[in-house]
């Protein structure tokens, strides 16, 4: 065996752990150490600068020129305290990644005077030549300019690697027009939008409630392998997932990974990284095994959402970075392995006020049970009415592996409430509406909170086959992708129950008008939306294939392929919701409808390339070896007089291995004309829907079928592919 494969695991013995565990810090020591927080700024800023960024990264208050230059001064001056020399704006642009156009603080006078310079100008705005990152047509339409322009609400940072320190200044991306070339700027209108309608709800409880957060705390999925043996896998290489690969003897099926002890070299590297994402003001709090071997779960304490989203895409960064250093690859990708789980990110979903109260919390008393429900009620109902949106919001190629092929979650949206809450819907659904009178008032005074330690207790109870699922005191989030940006089904959210929330405040307006009592207006419009949106609600086995039937009995979507799933986006039900609420316009909406399929046409073509590729250049050649390898003894033992029976065995191997042959090269000849097929079409949703259905659907499983019964059968030492059981089990 001389290939890469055998390489990579010769060396893996020499794989040292890596990490001076003895010398590792306190959190507290280092937590936001390479942040610029409001308290370095306080004493870095003037208090007139102080004073302005303060106001504008909580009232939006807009920073003038001369204060922004006082602004900027002080960060440099911060920054080079800890030799920084260089500078960048950092945005997350339509590819969901995010980023950086370095500058050097180092600059020439007019006088050719070299100085060290970072003036308000290049704080607030930046025009990076950044033309080739997706904009659906939006650049093109307006104006080839985009820019940056500076997000104080999410903390400016220093990045460092190995090659020195930068101040990374978080910022959104433009077109010159306004239109958003980012993912950040909608979710940060969306975040407002919420804040708005949230605020007129709270009021109706209380009056000292001016403003409502979002919060968002992120669970991380991710597999670690062995970089050799990584790298010895064009596939994963190239698509972040293996196309081929059998499974192996043992899989998950004993489930000895789960929570069992991390690995030495694995736990080396998260150390380090959690090092520096504290230092990076990312607060982690848990660290475990999941289910599928090297797979693991990283997640922190929950923040204001857009900081959360920033720091998901920090943090997916400085993991890549950090396990190189480890020679470990992090695999992001939905369904990096056939039959082993796939990688989500759940996404914790909460509202909170400034007056301290958790929106999505039970109460304790009548007041804020009612609150609760308003908002929990609004919540289901927004999820309902826009079932459509959220799935189509974490549809991607990676994603469809896990959503709609007979795993987790399904790509039918449902909500689990649990026993508890979905008791306390059915006694409110039950009242026939003009029964709610004072005595009805006791519905009012329903322990709601007493649900509480009841669903942490039991966590068994906690149904963790479900897309949406109410933990407790938030909403989860399960069936976003691993690699996604939480920020798109974070801003499709937010606006749902934005739109939700209005509708509910002027329903009962009107109630209140005609004289109704207020708690009866809120409980008999809470009580319709029970109604309307119950057929949502699902407490069983989202995986069974029973819940797909009754789901399409109850009439609910269930639409598979990631094409499909986008054109909710272009719908004019889409486009009243988004323009509506100011959250994206038509045109942004269909630039980036535009953009998701183009991005999932590349991938699925990268693959299919991927597996054309690899039957040439591996599969084939490995089987045909082998197969001479019987052959030569066939004939040998033929010559040496044998009968039939000494080479009987061989011959069928060698039948079954050109049989498997035949079907894979006609494979790939047909997968080619597929994509031919498909690239002539003219429209995108035309090319993404034949990439999905001719390409993928009709060749990849087939292809794979039989790739994956040659690598049972050809001879080890000649498989080029490092195995599943090298991938997952050997670190
Ligand atoms: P699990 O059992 O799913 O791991 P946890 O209780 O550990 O659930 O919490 C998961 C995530 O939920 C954490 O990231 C946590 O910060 C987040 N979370 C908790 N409360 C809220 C909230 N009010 N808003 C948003 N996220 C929250
Ligand atoms: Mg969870």
């Amino acid at each position: 065996m001389n290939s890469l494969r055998s390489e990579a695991i010769k060396k893996l013995s020499l794989n040292p752990a890596g990490f001076d565990i003895e010398a590792a810090d306190k959190v507290t020591d280092i937590f936001n150490e390479n942040v610029f927080t409001l308290s370095v700024a306080r004493s870095f800023l003037s208090d007139e600068a102080f004073k302005s960024l303060v106001s504008s990264i909580k009232g939006g208050k807009k920073i003038d020129r001369n204060i922004g230059n006082q602004i900027a001064a002080g960060m440099r001056a911060w920054a080079e305290s800890k030799q920084v020399t260089h500078f960048t704006h950092w945005f997350q642009p339509l590819t969901g990644l995010s980023a950086e156009k370095h500058d050097s603080f180092f600059t020439l006078k007019s006088d050719g005077v070299a100085i060290e310079e970072f003036e308000g100008n290049a704080l607030i705005q930046q025009e990076p030549d950044a033309s080739s990152f997706p904009s659906g047509g939006l650049r093109e339409t307006f104006e080839a300019r985009g820019y940056t322009a500076w997000d104080p609400t999410s903390p400016a940072f220093i990045m460092e690697t190995a090659e020195g320190k930068t101040l990374c200044i978080p910022t959104i991306f433009v077109s010159y027009t306004g239109e958003s070339l980012d993912t950040k700027t909608p979710l940060l209108r969306s975040i407002v939008a919420l804040d708005k309608a949230a605020v007129d709800v709270c009021q109706l409880f209380d009056k000292n409630v001016s403003k409502v957060t979002t919060t968002l705390g992120w669970e991380q999925e991710y597999f670690v392998i062995d970089s050799g043996i990584a790298n010895a896998r064009p596939d994963l290489l190239l698509t972040g997932r293996t196309v081929f690969g059998h499974a192996p003897a043992k899989g998950q099926q004993l489930d000895d990974h789960y929570f069992g002890s991390i690995p030495e070299r694995v736990y080396a590297f998260m150390r380090e990284f959690e090092k520096e994402s504290y230092r990076l003001g990312i607060p982690l709090r848990t660290r475990h095994n999941e289910v599928a071997p090297s797979q693991f779960e990283c997640a922190p304490i929950f923040e204001e959402a857009n900081l959360a989203v920033d720091h998901n895409t920090l943090l997916m960064d400085v993991m890549s970075r950090v396990a190189k250093r480890h020679n470990l690859t992090v695999l992001f990708h939905e369904k990096p392995f056939a039959g082993i789980n796939g990688s989500g990110k759940h996404n914790n979903w909460s509202m909170s006020t400034d007056t301290g109260v958790n929106l999505l919390a039970p109460g304790k008393t009548p007041k804020t049970n009612l609150m609760f429900l308003t908002f929990f009620v609004n919540t289901i109902k927004a999820v309902h009415d826009y079932a459509d949106l959220i799935r189509a919001s974490i549809a991607s190629a990676g994603n469809e592996h896990r959503l709609g092929a007979n795993e987790a979650p399904p790509a039918i949206i449902s909500i689990f409430v649990g026993k508890h809450l979905t008791n306390v819907l059915n006694q409110i659904e039950k009242r026939v509406s003009d029964d709610f009178d004072e005595q009805d008032e006791a519905i009012l005074k329903l322990d709601i909170h007493k649900s509480i330690p009841e669903l942490m207790l039991d966590n068994t109870d906690r149904n963790r086959t479900s897309p949406f699922a109410f933990t407790g005191n938030k909403f989860e989030f399960r069936a976003v992708g691993s690699s996604a940006n939480c920020a798109i089904p974070m801003t499709v959210l937010n606006t749902a129950v934005t739109a939700t929330l209005k509708a509910f405040k002027q329903e009962v307006d009107a109630l209140m008008e005609k004289g109704e009592k207020k708690e009866i207006a809120i409980m008999q419009t809470l009580q319709k939306y029970i109604v309307e949106s119950k057929n949502i609600l699902f407490e069983g086995d989202g995986y069974s294939a029973a819940w797909e039937k009754e789901a399409a009995q109850r009439g609910l979507p269930n639409v598979k392929s990631t094409p499909e799933a986008l054109d909710a986006f272009v719908t004019e039900k889409a486009k009243t919701l988004f323009e509506g609420n100011q959250i994206y316009n038509h045109l942004e909406m269909e630039a980036r409808h535009e953009i998701m399929l183009e991005a999932y046409i590349k991938k699925i073509q990268i693959e299919a390339r991927v597996m054309g590729d690899l039957v040439t250049t591996h599969i084939v050649p490995a089987s045909v070896k082998y197969q001479n390898i019987l052959l030569e003894n066939i004939n040998g033992l033929k010559a040496a007089g044998l009968t039939e029976a000494a080479w009987k065995n061989q011959l069928e191997i060698v039948t079954k291995i050109s049989e498997h042959v035949g079907v894979i090269s006609e494979l790939v000849t047909s997968m080619i004309e597929a994509r031919k097929k498909a690239n002539n079409l003219e429209h995108s949703r035309d090319m993404a829907m034949s990439y999905y259905y001719d390409v993928k659907e009709k060749h990849f499983h087939k292809l794979r079928y039989h790739v994956d019964k040659l690598e049972l059968i050809v001879d080890d030492s000649i498989w080029t592919l490092p195995k599943y059981r090298e991938l997952v089990f050997m670190r």
